[in-house]
């Protein structure tokens, strides 16, 4: 049915069938084989395969020249011999930071020598700042990611062969970012406004020999009538970005979080709503200082006016442990 479906949404899946899965079976395969061989010459049970650690992973997805030739050396059985390691040593992992540790011998951390140290930080930053003064500013929602490209204000109104030179350099940046994030669905970007054609032909070129290297499936469309790109891109699930950050939990991802003030009115709501259904002699509110400060600052009226017309009492309890949005109201 695929096969014969004519849309792209079809072409895109048929074609991740067949480079994309094909691929990963293949290494699946081989790296089964292997196992077994190893299995059969083994006296005494050990470890066949292991994870790559955290920093074989970071290598392996950075871009950095330097790196994927120590990588490829470790493809070498000679290399290794005589870097003074066991070629032939079941430990593969050992084997790959003992290489990466041995080859570095700078006072720098070994990602920072190695140039994928910028690359780690920019994955934790929503803005992405280019050589020439531009930046990128990733945005998410649940339709698409948004790749806004910036120029800095000390450029603006120059000329257009600077906007193109930014342009350029946020489609090295975009690839990799799209990579090392892992960028799914569709992405749609707005490049600095570019008057001739003849430039947006280069970006647009450009943009299609950088994704070269990505081995997720991408596909680019021409430029809207606005000057926006679009691109699809199926996500691989083994990006940089997920294995060194998670979803903040303070917020959930949202980037908010409630005001003290909002929670403090939150409080005296539930309070009142608490005193009308029952009778309660004392109530004791634990939560963050800065959500008492509140309480006791500019609520201090409503307070009191609610405890003479319930006839409680009232503690207000800051407590170092509570997160401004989390609070606990305590029935004596
Ligand atoms: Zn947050």
């Amino acid at each position: 049915m695929l096969i014969d479906a004519e849309d792209h949404e079809a072409d895109l899946i048929k074609e991740i069938v067949q480079n994309g899965v094909l691929a990963e079976a293949k290494r699946h395969a081989t790296a089964w084989q292997d196992s077994l061989k190893s299995v059969a010459t083994m006296t005494k049970p050990q470890c066949l395969v292991r994870a790559p650690n955290l920093i074989q992973r970071v290598f392996a997805h950075a871009d950095s020249q330097e790196a994927e030739i120590v990588f490829s050396a470790l493809e070498h059985d000679q290399w290794l011999a005589s870097q003074g390691f066991d070629p032939h040593s079941n430990d593969s992992n050992e084997l790959g930071v003992a290489v990466l540790s041995k080859a570095h011998q700078g006072q720098d951390s070994l990602f920072d020598a190695w140039s994928v140290g910028e690359q780690v930080r920019s994955l934790g930053a929503q803005m992405v700042n280019l050589p020439s003064g531009g930046s990128l500013v990733f945005d998410h929602n649940e339709a698409m990611t948004t790749v806004d490209v910036n120029s800095s204000a000390a450029i603006q109104g120059s000329n257009g062969d600077l906007a193109l030179q930014i342009n350029l350099e946020a489609c090295e940046a975009l690839a990799t970012q799209a990579r090392l994030r892992d960028l799914g669905g569709l992405l749609v970007i707005d490049f600095i406004n570019m008057k001739s054609d003849l430039d947006r032909k280069k970006v647009f070129n450009a943009l299609s020999s950088a994704l070269k290297k990505d081995s997720a499936h991408t596909k680019i469309s021409s430029f809207s009538q606005f000057g926006l790109l679009e691109m699809q891109r199926s996500r691989s699930g083994n990006g940089l970005q997920s294995l060194l950050f998670e979803e903040c939990s303070l917020c959930q991802g949202k980037g908010f979080m409630s005001t003290a003030v909002g929670v403090a009115d939150q409080i005296v709501r539930e309070l009142v709503c608490s005193a009308r259904n029952e009778s309660v002699a004392a109530y004791t509110i634990k939560a963050h200082q800065a959500v008492i400060s509140v309480l006791q600052l500019d609520l201090s009226d409503e307070l009191r006016k609610f405890g003479n017309d319930y006839e409680c009492e009232l503690t207000l309890s800051p407590d170092t442990q509570y997160l401004q949005s989390d609070y606990d109201i305590v029935l004596a």
